[in-house]
């Protein structure tokens, strides 16, 4: 299956991902964790990645579209995959789908977790990772905002919406059925 998943910073997707990559069998590809990774090796796209991140605003479409093709391009993903943080803006969809019918693939469907914003900052702030202060929260919520929520509109009716507040397995379980597991 070739999913992307779509929510706001904090929703919990990368631990949903983390489920559902075992569950279907295909890799989990987070564009945020192959940022970390970077900058924890130091790559030249680490450090260039490192200050956007930092501040909560988005890496540079070019740079980021360049890892994302490179991983889906590694054996793993040939069956499929679920992208999570990828495409975050509409110009990036875009960039996926020409890259997709390229190779005359498709998405199966577009993963929207819905979450209240009260219960995300929460979640952020719970989990204390670097870009996670009040500061970066509010940036990358407003980029959400901005930039990224567009994609459920542009996405239409391949929108799968799922209730992402309550127990993990609980959502995992509205995933799984979701997609007719
Ligand atoms: P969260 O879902 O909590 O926002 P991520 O791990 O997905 O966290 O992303 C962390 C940061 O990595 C983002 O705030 C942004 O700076 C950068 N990033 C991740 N994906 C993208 C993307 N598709 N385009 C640009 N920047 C991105």
């Amino acid at each position: 299956m070739r999913l992307v998943l779509l929510g706001p910073p904090g929703a919990g997707k990368g631990t949903q991902a983390a489920l559902l990559s075992e569950k279907l069998g295909v890799p989990h590809i987070s564009t945020g964790d192959l940022f970390r990774a970077n900058i924890g090796e130091g790559t030249p796209l680490g450090v260039e990645a490192k200050s956007y991140i930092d501040a909560g605003k988005l890496v540079p479409t070019d740079v980021t579209a360049r890892m994302v093709k490179s991983r889906l391009a590694e054996n793993d993903a040939q069956e499929g995959f679920l992208l999570d943080g990828f495409p975050r803006t509409v110009e990036q969809a875009e960039i996926l789908a020409d890259h997709l019918t390229e190779q005359s693939l498709e998405l199966d469907g577009v993963l929207n977790f819905r979450i209240a914003e009260d219960v995300v900052v929460e979640r952020m702030l719970a989990r204390g990772r670097a870009d996670d202060n009040e500061e970066t929260i509010r940036t990358r919520l407003s980029v959400y905002h901005d930039e990224t929520a567009p994609l459920i509109e542009h996405y239409g009716d391949r929108i799968i919406p799922i209730d992402a507040e309550g127990e993990v397995d609980e959502i995992n379980a509205r995933a799984m059925s979701a997609l007719g597991k």
